[in-house]
This record gives structure tokens, C-alpha cells and sequence, in this order.
């Protein structure tokens, strides 16, 4: 889009906006404070950062003629001013509170303060995003000795005035006076016990007269002053309290938990009372327009009679399920149903709502979207679309990408669950259920579930040789490392549940067994974990995968699974959105098909050292590594090249000829041999055991190359390209290797194309040099295969000075992927092995937000990608670029990824869902200019 025509739809929204507001010009004085009532509010829906959500909710209702009581809001800049002058707020602002005040007098017919004729109201708070339970609400003010007689004699009902009294000063004495809530709550009790009742509504009007005095007195006891009289005074009181509670403990650390920003502020709302708790045609409740945990579209909520505000929730009385109040009081609950519906369509979402009935008539007190699991995010938003409330895409919307990881999880029976006790808590690194008996070693895992048991395999942390056990178990357990550390990412890879950094458990891995709590378990022990929450627990505990999961694999038919079905529909509505490819990171024929049933349509990253490890092949690359000459190794090579091909070529089939790349070897060589330690006690116990002599020069041959093979700096040393570039004989079998698979393809008639990835280039003289290799290879390859296939030959950028000099690169490169695992490492220097140790100083100290190496850092190492990528776009203007680190299936990088212009992500086979919907939603939001 031109400049121009940027502005010109700038303009365009602008004005359509300010349309909608009606009101407000920049001319006009800054308004702080707005009214709504008698059919008509200052504010609207779309005003959430100035009057914060229940105060946009309360003026859109009053506009479309819902019943609500009339009210005022203060708008959140004000408990700004409120913290910048210390506690004080701008006369200005005062007067205009006051006119509001004047206006609801009016509008409400009765006065604040008045003994026969008194104004009651409530003081709510009430932010952009709703925080529940975090901050303040007080009820009934504006009574006092004088307007509680008033009350009473004007509706004839002394009890329930007393009853108002008594909770608002309840309430006013908690939040404002901040005397303690159980204080209150004792008397109470007190108080019912001696006349001998059980519950709140039970006490008459002369028990609940009592109960004000004893309230009157503790409030003198404990601040030294009679109870605030004056209603004017009780509301500048509590609208400050309400100012206090955003910056209470547990509302900042609700903030931070869900990255809310503390200078948004809070609105204050006040309201005229409304009662629910004026006898048997009173009452109150709670509900939602569907159910919030399955998603289906049924009323749900619960109410009470005589009872008033939190009295529903806060679990003194049982409230009655919703759909009681249709024979309790038919006109009221068909009124309410009619106003929900209206507001679901209205907002075309899910409505999460608050209505008080007084004396018969219903009130509306709130409205707003409702939280809901994700199962029930996918049911409504397939259901919306098929009532035609919402467009597919506005769907997308709907259901946060993240969300989706609960329904491929499988699952506890959570009554069980509820039942046993959380032994120890660690990082939640790959969802889902497991169960099973706990082993200590890979060995172990794979003998014990030969033998049809199930295990969970417990570690310090896991190695890349651990790959086989781990595959064997129904969940991982370690206790160091990070949401990146390798149990974590072949975790996730593997959609097997795993739980890292688990750092109460004290594993003793030859004794078999992990201490935790002052409790030994050992090997054999059962032992259940949730990868969603990160708890562990003992004892067995059974689970069934996900009905998406037995679709995936075959087990079920799509027509079988409800949520399957609707699963697929949405990520299918995504697929038609997104600009950016989808492609998984998958290493072997089965991941291949599991991703491409996923939706995956491509691989941007095939490890091949994984291949490595595969059943039988651990020695032959052994062999590889200790050969002491060319002629040795390329003996070694040749043997591997039948099982790598094999392997390419049930990777390409899994594919169905979409693209693949191959990545040439990358670790350093020493991952591949016994740990020196463990050869050190080998090689002592063959000299005083006296072993067979062949052994032991064997394991000394081994140690000694294990010694030349030691580095200082492993990540830093010898891997990657260097590799390649030393030993062109390994770069040579794997170009063979996935050139004939290729070949073959060919001639059975799928074609494909191979994208060989070289690692780790820093300097494009290092990929000229692979390059010609791969390019003579693959030469001689089709000239023996007389067959001609095309390929393509490209780099991870995972090495800053690869970024800083892409343009060079992209002389010889034909694609990009960033690393962005390594090439986060190597722009903040941390190691993402040892992150762990500092981290969570890091995060407490709010020196990182996040883990870098879950969502990607957009100021430093994006910063180096979006050079990397303009770089290379210099050279080569078509360069197709993606990113197959970690970060390719995490939300928040998927949007900056899409920002940079990049054509594909690249995630493990498990999240290819999430970076299908995250992908199609960067896209609206990318377009739409945020
Ligand atoms: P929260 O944000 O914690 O839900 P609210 O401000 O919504 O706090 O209020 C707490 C309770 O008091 C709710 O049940 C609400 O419906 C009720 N309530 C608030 N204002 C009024 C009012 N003016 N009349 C009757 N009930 C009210
Ligand atoms: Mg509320
Ligand atoms: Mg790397």
C-alpha cells in the first residue's frame, strides 16, 4: 500500500470511530468523567482503555436500551493523577464528579445523604482487563444511622434496610478502614449462633440491628473513629480505596503473571444501588450465554433469592442452578434470557454476565467476554460461524493458539486426580497425562517396556543419546534445564508429556531412586505428572489420549470426533488467511507423517544426526568417528549411507513431495561417544577384573579419542560447517545419501525437490566451500542414477556475523533458515543448557520478560534478523527465508516473523496447529497495523 493510501484509511477508521463515539472532538476540555442512564451513556464499547472493561460494558447496555442502573465512571486517567499527586485528585476533576453526582441524583430521583429519600450507590472498580477477585467493590453507600430509618420506613422492610447497613459497612470496613474481613465475619457468626440460626437470612431486622451496633464498635476499636457519617465523605473514601486496590500484592502480581501493564490504571465505576435482597422476588446472580468449559450452546450460571452481590460466589449459601429461576420467577429469567442473547449477538461472543432482580425487575450489572478452556474456545467459534453470527475469520479470533495444546493432550480422569496430593512442581515443557513406573536410566526404559510395562523416565537431564528411552516412555522427568533444554524440545518434538527443571528432586541415577519432600522413590515406584501444570504426583493414575490425537494416527475416523471435526474446520479457515507456509521440524518417516497429518506442508528442518541414533547405528558411527585415516572413515561412511537413504527417502514419501530440507551434520562429534567419566571407570575395572584383553585396548582406544575429541567450549568448537569443511567425506555420504532417494522418488514418479541446509556459516567462503562439494556429488550422483532431479543448496543464519554479512551469503545461497535457538545464544551469549541457574533471577528482577529461548527477543536478536533478511533480500530480491528454531511454534514469534517478511515457520510436529492458527492471526493483526 502507498503511503497515501495508508493515510487516507487512516483518516477513514479515524473518522468512523469518532462517528461511533459521537461526542468527544479534540477541541473540547479532556474529559475525565462519564455518565450513562435513562437510556443513554456518554461512552461506548470501544472505549476499554478509558473506562475499563465493566465501565464500557455498563454505557454500551445503557445505549442499547438494556435495563441498567444509572451510573458514572471515572475514567482510568484519573487513578493515574491520583498516583502522580500522591494520593489527591485535580479540583477540576472533583467538580466534574460532583455534576455527575447531581446528574444521577436527578436521574435516580433520590439524594445522596437524604434521610426519607436516600441515594444509594456502589463503588466499583473496574480495569481494561478484568482481573477477578484482585481489586475492591463496596455496596450500599451513602447509608448511616440516619438514612438506614429512612430506608426502612420508605420500603416498609426495616429488615432489609438493616441488612444493606450492615454489609456496607461490612464491606466499607474491609476495603476502606482495611480492618480484616474475618474480624466482621466473627461477629456474624456470632451473632447467628446466638439467635440461634445458620444462615445470613435467617436474622431478623432487630438481630441485624444488633449486628450494626457490634460493627459501629469494632470500627471504633480498631481505627478510633465512629464509623464516616457523611455520605459524601464514605464516597471520595472509596472511590481512593478503589484507586489503592490497583496496586495492592496480589493485583500487581496478577499483572505480571498475565503481562498486564501497571500504568493502564483502574476506572472507578459508581451505580445506583439495585436490590437484590428485599425479600422472596429479590435476588441475584451469575451466568454465561454457553457453557465455558464444554462450549456448548446452553444457559449456565447460578442464582439466589434475598441475597445481594458476592453472596453467589462467595459460597455461604449454595445458589440454585440457572435454570431454577424459571419456575422461581418466569418473567424475570425470560426478560434475562432475551437481554443475554441480545448480547451475545451483540458482541458476537460468548457473554459472561451479572444481573441483580429487585422486587421482580431485572437489572443488568455486567457484561463481558467469557474466559473459557480451550476446548470450549473451538466449540463456540465453529458454532458461531455455523449461527452465522461471525465470519471464519473473526473465528480465528476467537480461540488463542495456545489454547489448542489442552486438546491434544491426552487426559487423568480428574476426579482421581483432585484426589492424591501434588509431590513437587517443575517447568510444564510438553502438555499432557502421563502415568507410570519410574525408571532412572534409557537403558531401563526400553527393557521395562519391552516387557508391556509402562514408565516414566526420570533424569537429571537427557542427552541426545537418551532419544531411545525416551521414545519407550509415557512422560520425561528432569531435574535441570529449561523450556528449550533438550528433554524439553524432543519433548514437545515427540508430543510426549515432559516436565523440566524440577529442582526439588534430589536424583540419584545409580542408586535408582529421587528423594523429594522427605519421600524416597525408587525405581519401580508409580509415579503420574501433568504437563499442562507441572505437577507430579505418586501413585498410578490412567489416561487416554486425545480424541484429536487417535484421529491423527489413524485410530479414529475424523467422522467419529466432534472436535476433531471442528479442530480441523478452523484450522482449515486459518490455512485460507495466513500468508506465511507452515513446515515442521521432523527428523524421521513417522514425525514426517504425523506432521503432514497436522497440516504441516513441508519440513524446514530434517536433523540428520538424529538418523544417528537410530536402532543398530550408534557403532558404525563410532567407528566413523575413531577412524584414524580417510580410508577408515569413508569405510565406516559407506554402511551408513544404505540407512541414512532409506531414511531420506521415508521422510520425502511422508511429505507427499512437498519440500524438504535436509540439514548436514551439526554437533560436535564427541555427542556421539560414551561421556569420558563412565570410560574412565570402565577401562579401571577391566585392569583389575582382567577383562578380555580386545575389550580393554577397545575402551582405552575409545577413552583416548575421547580425550582428543574433549573441548572447552562444545557449542563453540567443532560442529556445524567446520565440521563438514574438515571431514568432506560426511558431506559427501549425506549428499549421496538424500540425492539417490531423491532419484528413486523420481522414477516411481513423486517429485521432489531436496533442500540441503548447510549449518552454522558465519562467512559465505565457508558455504562456497560445502557447496561444491554437495554440487559434484550431486552431479556424479544423477550421472549414475541417469537420473536428473533439481535440489537446492542454502544456510541456517544462526551465527550473527552470518546475519551482519547475508548479503554475501546470499551470493551462493539459495535459502535462508534462521537458527534462532543458536543465534540466540550467540547474541546474548547465554548457553541455553545453563540458562537455567539464572533465569529465574533474571525474570524476578524483570531483566528478561521472558525466556529467550521460548518466545523470541525481538529488540536484539530480531533486530539481527530483520537485518539478516534485508541483507539477503539485497542480493537475491526472491529469497525464500524461514525460521526452524524453537521459536517457529511459539505465538508471540510468530508475529514478529511475520513482520520480517519471512515465508515460513518451522515447528516440532505437536504445535503445527498452534503455528497454523498463530500464523493466520499474525496475518489480520499484521494487516490491520498493530
Ligand atoms: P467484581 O469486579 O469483583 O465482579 P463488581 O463491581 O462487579 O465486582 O461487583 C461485585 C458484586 O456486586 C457483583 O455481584 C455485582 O453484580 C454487584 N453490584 C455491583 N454494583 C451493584 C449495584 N449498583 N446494584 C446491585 N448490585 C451491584
Ligand atoms: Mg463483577
Ligand atoms: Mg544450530
Amino acid at each position: 500500500m502507498t503511503k497515501k493510501a495508508m493515510q487516507k484509511n487512516k483518516v477513514a477508521r479515524g473518522n468512523k470511530a469518532s462517528k461511533r463515539r459521537g461526542t468527544t472532538t479534540s477541541r473540547q476540555a479532556k474529559k475525565y468523567v462519564y455518565f450513562f442512564g435513562g437510556g443513554k451513556a456518554d461512552g461506548n464499547r470501544d472505549m476499554k482503555d478509558v473506562l475499563g472493561g465493566k465501565g464500557s460494558g455498563l454505557a454500551e447496555m445503557t445505549n442499547a436500551g438494556v435495563p441498567v442502573p444509572p451510573g458514572f465512571t471515572i475514567s482510568t486517567a484519573v487513578c493515574n493523577a491520583y498516583y502522580e499527586q500522591k494520593g489527591k485528585i485535580p479540583q477540576a476533576i472533583e467538580r466534574e464528579i460532583d455534576a455527575n453526582l447531581k446528574k444521577l441524583e436527578k436521574t435516580a430521583a433520590a439524594t445522596l445523604g437524604s434521610t426519607d429519600n436516600p441515594l444509594l450507590v456502589s463503588v466499583r472498580s473496574g480495569a481494561k482487563f478484568s482481573m477477578p477477585g484482585m481489586m475492591d467493590t463496596i455496596l450500599n453507600l451513602g447509608l448511616n444511622d440516619d438514612a438506614v430509618e429512612g430506608l426502612g420506613r420508605r420500603t416498609g422492610n426495616g429488615r432489609f434496610a438493616y441488612d444493606s447497613y450492615r454489609r456496607f459497612i461490612q464491606m466499607f470496613g474491609s476495603v476502606v478502614l482495611e480492618i480484616p474481613k474475618q474480624v466482621f465475619e466473627h461477629e456474624l457468626e456470632a451473632i447467628k449462633k446466638k439467635r440461634g440460626v445458620t444462615l445470613d437470612t435467617q436474622l431478623d431486622d432487630s438481630a441485624l440491628r444488633a449486628l450494626v451496633d457490634r460493627f459501629k464498635h469494632v470500627v471504633r476499636k480498631r481505627t478510633g473513629r465512629a464509623f464516616p457519617q457523611k455520605p459524601a465523605e464514605q464516597l471520595t473514601m472509596a472511590r481512593n480505596a478503589v484507586f489503592r486496590s490497583w496496586m495492592n500484592p496480589r493485583a500487581q502480581e496478577y499483572r505480571r503473571i498475565y503481562d498486564i501493564p501497571d500504568h493502564i490504571g483502574t476506572a472507578v465505576n459508581v451505580q445506583m444501588m439495585v436490590f437484590g435482597n428485599m425479600g422472596n422476588s429479590s435476588g441475584t446472580g451469575v451466568g454465561f450465554t454457553r457453557n465455558p468449559a464444554s462450549g456448548a450452546k446452553e444457559f449456565y450460571g447460578e442464582f439466589l433469592i434475598n441475597a445481594q452481590g458476592e453472596d453467589v460466589v462467595a459460597g455461604i449459601r449454595t445458589p440454585q442452578p440457572i435454570a431454577e429461576l424459571e419456575q422461581a420467577m418466569p418473567e424475570a429469567y425470560k426478560e434475562l434470557r432475551r437481554i443475554t442473547t441480545t448480547l451475545e449477538k451483540h458482541y458476537r461472543d460468548v457473554q459472561d454476565f451479572e444481573f441483580t432482580i429487585q422486587d421482580g425487575r431485572l437489572y443488568m450489572l455486567q457484561t463481558r467476554s467469557g474466559k473459557r478452556t480451550g476446548y470450549a474456545a473451538v466449540v463456540i467459534a465453529t458454532d458461531l460461524v455455523a449461527e452465522r453470527l461471525i465470519a471464519p475469520k473473526d473465528a480465528l479470533l476467537l480461540v488463542d493458539p495456545e489454547s489448542l495444546t489442552q486438546l491434544l493432550a491426552p487426559g487423568f480422569d480428574p476426579v482421581q486426580w483432585e484426589t492424591i496430593p501434588t509431590m513437587t512442581t517443575g517447568l510444564p515443557a510438553s502438555p499432557g497425562a502421563a502415568s507410570g513406573y519410574a525408571v532412572f536410566s534409557s537403558a531401563e526404559a526400553v527393557e521395562w517396556s519391552q516387557r508391556g510395562k509402562p514408565v516414566i523416565l526420570v533424569r537429571r537431564e537427557t542427552v541426545p543419546d537418551d532419544i531411545h528411552g525416551m521414545f519407550v516412555s509415557q512422560g520425561i522427568l528432569t531435574a535441570t534445564g529449561g523450556m528449550t533444554s533438550h528433554a524439553a524440545v524432543v519433548g514437545r518434538q515427540m508430543g510426549k508429556p515432559s516436565i523440566v527443571g524440577a529442582g526439588a528432586l534430589e536424583i540419584d541415577e545409580d542408586a535408582t531412586l529421587f528423594k523429594v519432600g522427605g519421600r524416597t522413590v525408587r525405581e519401580g515406584d508409580s509415579i503420574s505428572f501433568d504437563g499442562l501444570s507441572g505437577e507430579v504426583k505418586l501413585g498410578q493414575i490412567a489416561t487416554q489420549p486425545s480424541e484429536i490425537l487417535q484421529v491423527v494416527s489413524g485410530q479414529m475416523k475424523p467422522s467419529e470426533s466432534d472436535i476433531y471435526r471442528r479442530f480441523d474446520k478452523l484450522l482449515s479457515w486459518a490455512d485460507k488467511v495466513r500468508r506465511m507456509g507452515v513446515r515442521a521440524n521432523a527428523d524421521q518417516p513417522d514425525q514426517a507423517s504425523i506432521a503432514y497429518a497436522f497440516g504441516a506442508r513441508g519440513i524446514g528442518l530434517c536433523r540428520t544426526e538424529h538418523m544417528f541414533f537410530g536402532e543398530g547405528r550408534i557403532p558404525i558411527v563410532q567407528r566413523m568417528i575413531l577412524a584414524e585415516n580417510e580410508a577408515d572413515r569413508r569405510q565406516a561412511l559407506e554402511e551408513l549411507l544404505p540407512l541414512q537413504r532409506a531414511d531420506f527417502y521415508g521422510v520425502f514419501k511422508a511429505m507427499k513431495g512437498k519440500p524438504v530440507t535436509i540439514r548436514t551434520i551439526d554437533p560436535p562429534l564427541h555427542e556421539f561417544l560414551p561421556k569420558r567419566e563412565d570410560l574412565l571407570v570402565e577401562v579401571s575395572r577391566l585392569e583389575i577384573m582382567g577383562g578380555r584383553p580386545t575389550e580393554l585396548d577397545e575402551k582405552r582406544r575409545l577413552l583416548h579419542r575421547v580425550e582428543q575429541l574433549h573441548e572447552f567450549n562444545p557449542m563453540l568448537g567443532h560442529r556445524g560447517v567446520r565440521l563438514g569443511i574438515t571431514y568432506p567425506e560426511i558431506t559427501e555420504m549425506q549428499t549421496r545419501a538424500i540425492v539417490q532417494a531423491a532419484c528413486q522418488l523420481s522414477r516411481e514418479g513423486m517429485k521432489v525437490i531436496p533442500e540441503i541446509m548447510i549449518p552454522l556459516v558465519s562467512d559465505v567462503k565457508e558455504l562456497r566451500n560445502q557447496k561444491a562439494v554437495v554440487d559434484r556429488v550431486a552431479a556424479e550422483t544423477m550421472k549414475e542414477a541417469g537420473v536428473k532431479i533439481r535440489y537446492l543448496v542454502g544456510t541456517m543464519i544462526e551465527v550473527p556475523r552470518g546475519a551482519m554479512t547475508a548479503d554475501k551469503i546470499a551470493e551462493d545461497a539459495e535459502f535462508f533458515s534462521f537458527g534462532t535457538n543458536d543465534l540466540t545464544q550467540m547474541t546474548f551469549g547465554f548457553s541455553r543448557d545453563d540458562i537455567g541457574k539464572f533465569l529465574g533471577t533474571y525474570l524476578r528482577e524483570k531483566i528478561l520478560e521472558k525466556d529467550p529461548f521460548t518466545s523470541v527477543d525481538v529488540e536484539g536478536v530480531g533486530a539481527i534478523v530483520r537485518i539478516g533478511v534485508e541483507l539477503g533480500r539485497r542480493t537475491r530480491p526472491d529469497l525464500k527465508i524461514g525460521i526452524c528454531g524453537e521459536h517457529g511454534g511459539d505465538t508471540a514469534s510468530i508475529h514478529f516473523f511475520e513482520s520480517v517478511g519471512l515465508d515460513y515457520v518451522s515447528a516440532s510436529p505437536y504445535r503445527i496447529p498452534i503455528a497454523r492458527l498463530a500464523a493466520a492471526r499474525a496475518t489480520l493483526a499484521v494487516r490491520v497495523g498493530d
